[in-house]
């Protein structure tokens, strides 16, 4: 399975607020549509929390819509 990028998600900057460890990007398996997907997505290296950007919370996933319509 393609691992997706998501434009809006961008681990620079972030920190976890637990750890205070920077985040890192990897791959995140995430149901969405009733499909899954790998989606990359900044995480902690730690604790393993990953952030979901507001984007992605909102369901504005174009990249994973447009694969599902290309099907
Ligand atoms: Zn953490």
């Amino acid at each position: 399975m393609s691992v997706i990028k998501v434009p809006e998600a961008d681990a620079a900057g972030w920190r976890c607020a637990a750890c205070d460890e920077p985040l890192v990007m990897r791959p995140v398996e995430l149901e969405y549509l009733d499909s899954l997907f790998n989606v990359e997505l900044p995480a902690c290296p730690r604790c393993h929390h990953v952030l979901i950007p507001e984007a992605l919370a909102l369901g504005k996933m174009h990249q994973v819509e447009q694969l599902l319509e290309d099907k």
